[in-house]
């Protein structure tokens, strides 16, 4: 009893200690507030027009910048449905076997009816002990969230929260957002920075937070534009980050490309397909985050309409892609070969899957 009350405490005091990032963070944002419009624009700018129109695109920027970062942080990770969940007797049945092929076996009965199409390395069904369900394509267990984590991307210490379906789209408008605010921050900046150094400034407060402004905003410009383009590269290739190390496994084989529709359903999978909810944080990525189009598999007349794109509409058909994915379910060789205990995706994090969103 003692070694879990323990257990509780620390995980709690882990849980405060995770919020050192997003409170760091958000003092720097504060300041920079401080620095920027009291020090630079109040107190320094002395042209009318020049400070109204810096302090107007200031405010815009620091206003989406902020509102990215809170739904980055604050969108919960969306987790797999129920239909992926074992049932009670299913569990009961699967703990009963202690033959990895048998459990396989099992497992395999239980997917033929799910939309899934990724497997481990050594072609199982990917498996989450902790959680007790069959992963969904490109689902990770998240071994901070302690949870399986839908189209998981990454646990970002930045928001303490899981990057994943749910607020990928939050996540690139905060680092689109952000970069903005740095690079503006710095352009602004640079004339009264060079003032500071010719000493054209009056000897006051306002020419340190000036300087150390013009530091802070270029040094987060440079590491935002990198991990910008960076994601920006992923989302054309239709890639998770953990896709991007590990490349998913298929039927087939592993294919990096899997998921990828082409670089503009691939991004409208992430951003949707209306043009005008594309710059607004605001929930628009299509599908329901637990199956993905594939360029791998054709079509399937059973295959309903794309969903809708709305973050409530997590239904699929209880049989989708039927007749596509007996394809893939059938005739797996290696699978009875190499389905053991040891092979299964035991820690529910060693295999990244991919899978694509049912789209338009
Ligand atoms: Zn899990
Ligand atoms: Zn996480």
């Amino acid at each position: 009893m003692a070694p879990s009350g323990s257990r509780s405490v620390k995980r709690g005091c882990q849980r405060v200690l995770y919020w050192i990032p997003v409170l760091f963070i958000s003092l720097i944002v504060a300041w920079s507030y401080y620095a920027y419009v009291l020090q630079l624009c109040v107190e320094s700018i002395e042209d009318l027009g020049e400070k109204i129109v810096y302090l107007l695109v200031y405010h815009i920027l620091f206003i989406m910048f902020v509102w990215a970062y809170w739904q980055t942080i604050f969108t919960k990770p969306m987790n797999p449905l129920k239909e992926f969940h074992l049932s009670h007797s299913d569990k009961e049945l699967l703990e009963r076997e202690d033959r990895g092929e048998s459990q396989q076996e099992i497992l395999r009965r239980i997917a033929k009816d799910l939309p899934i199409y990724t497997r481990t390395n050594s072609g199982a069904i990917r498996f989450c002990d902790r959680c007790q369900l069959l992963k969904p394509d490109r689902c990770h267990h998240c071994s901070v969230c302690d949870k399986c984590i839908l189209k998981m991307d990454h646990h970002c210490p930045w928001v303490n929260n899981c990057v994943g379906f749910s607020n990928y789209k939050f996540f690139m408008l905060f680092l689109a957002y952000s970069l903005l605010y740095c690079l503006f921050i710095t352009a602004t900046d640079l004339q009264y920075f060079i003032k500071f150094w010719t000493n054209g400034l009056p000897d006051t407060q306002a020419k340190f937070h000036i300087m150390f402004l013009f530091f802070a905003a270029s040094m987060f410009s440079v590491s935002l534009a990198s991990l910008f383009v960076y994601h920006c590269w992923l989302v054309c290739k239709n890639r998770s980050t953990l896709e991007a190390v590990r490349a998913p496994v298929f039927r087939h084989g592993t294919d990096k490309n899997g998921f990828s529709l082409g670089f503009s359903k691939n991004f409208r999978q992430v951003f949707g397909d209306e043009m005008r909810y594309w710059p607004i944080p605001i929930f628009s990525s299509l599908g329901d985050g637990c199956s993905f189009p594939t360029c791998l598999v054709n079509q399937d007349p059973e295959q309903p309409a794309s969903p809708s794109g709305s973050s409530t509409g997590h239904q699929f058909p209880s049989k989708p892609l039927r007749e596509s994915q007996s394809r893939l379910l059938t005739s797996t060789p290696s699978w009875t070969e190499s389905d053991t205990a040891e092979d299964r995706d035991k820690k529910g994090t060693s295999n990244p899957g991919m899978t694509i969103e049912n789209e338009a």
